[in-house]
């Protein structure tokens, strides 16, 4: 039996509701976005987030600046956007020019603000399993595995990449879910070997199918995060008759891109409200 897709646009319809439902008892919440340069796909993604953003009520920014903008520039507009009592959110698009340091950008946002989750403070307060603002693209998937009643506790999980953005905080998550966890990455030896053991596979590289039908277990849930623009569309990592053998898995497009601009938008709100005071540990 071919595996059940997991609908990430649906589910992402139902966060948005949920989100629009929460802002009316919370009042006016802010979300600015910061983007350098004109890099098309970062453009996209942009207004993406801003149609959803829009899309529920939030007072959404869109900040644009030229590519030539100096470091110093960069930080002393978020150490204003910091400053802004109307500003909940700041998200700053990466990637950023190579004259500016990513790191250091990400570390002049104020913790309680920063949607993405990226900050040094978010990411070792996730390490620690502490209350914290999680990267969007990883909560999304712990949503979905929750929507689909996919058992986290006691299963093998398989995360294939280990950046920061997402293959290191869904690790983290599966972690603090009770699953056992294994990361794999370019240097992994018999990447196979791994994949084929894993209840569920995390595919978080960005290569075109680099998981084959073969290489996943049958019954398996897999979550494909790839985003693989070729002249015949948008494509995962994962090949597509891995759904003849998986039980669970999440189309592309359609599965965890629509998850990660709601979540972007729960986190935001999660910001607001930390920063009223609402919920603890965020800060
Ligand atoms: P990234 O920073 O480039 O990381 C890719 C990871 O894959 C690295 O850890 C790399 O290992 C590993 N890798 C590369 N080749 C491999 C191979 N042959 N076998 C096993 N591992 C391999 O990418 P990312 O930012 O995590 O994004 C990954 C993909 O997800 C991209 O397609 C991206 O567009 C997509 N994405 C989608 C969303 C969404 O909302 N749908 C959000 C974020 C990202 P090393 O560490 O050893 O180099």
């Amino acid at each position: 039996m071919p595996a059940q897709l997991i609908d990430g646009k649906a589910l992402a319809a139902n966060v948005r509701e949920e989100v629009a439902a929460e802002l009316e008892e919370l009042g006016p919440v802010g979300l600015t976005t910061v983007l350098v340069g004109d890099d098309p796909a970062s453009d996209v993604y942009i207004r993406g987030k801003h149609k959803a953003a829009t899309g529920v009520g939030i007072n959404a920014n869109d900040i644009r600046l030229p590519a030539e903008i100096s470091e110093e520039e960069l930080l002393q507009l978020l150490a204003d956007l910091n400053a802004d009592d109307g500003v909940d959110g700041v998200l700053v698009q990466l990637p950023l020019p190579s004259h500016i340091d990513e790191a250091k950008a990400i570390e002049a946002i104020d913790p309680v603000k920063d949607v993405d989750g990226f900050h040094p403070l978010n990411a070792g307060r996730l390490y620690l399993g502490r209350p914290s603002l999680v990267p969007a693209t990883p909560l999304g998937i712990m949503r979905m595995l929750a929507e689909y009643r996919i058992e986290t506790q006691g299963a093998r999980a398989v995360v294939v990449g280990r950046s920061n953005i997402v293959g290191k905080p869904i690790a983290h998550l599966l972690l603090q879910g009770h699953a056992t966890v294994t990361i794999c990455h370019s240097r992994t030896v018999d990447l196979q070997r791994h994949t084929l053991d894993a209840d569920i596979l995390v595919a978080a590289v960005g290569h075109l199918h680099v998981i084959g039908a073969e290489m996943v277990k049958a019954g398996a849930a897999v979550i494909d995060v790839g985003m693989n623009r070729t002249d015949e569309g948008l494509f995962g990592d994962v090949d597509p008759g891995a759904a003849e053998r998986a039980a669970y898995i999440t189309p592309v497009p359609g599965g965890v891109g629509p998850m990660t601009i709601a979540m972007l938008l729960k986190n935001t709100l999660t910001a607001a409200r930390a920063r009223r005071g609402l919920v603890s540990g965020v800060s």
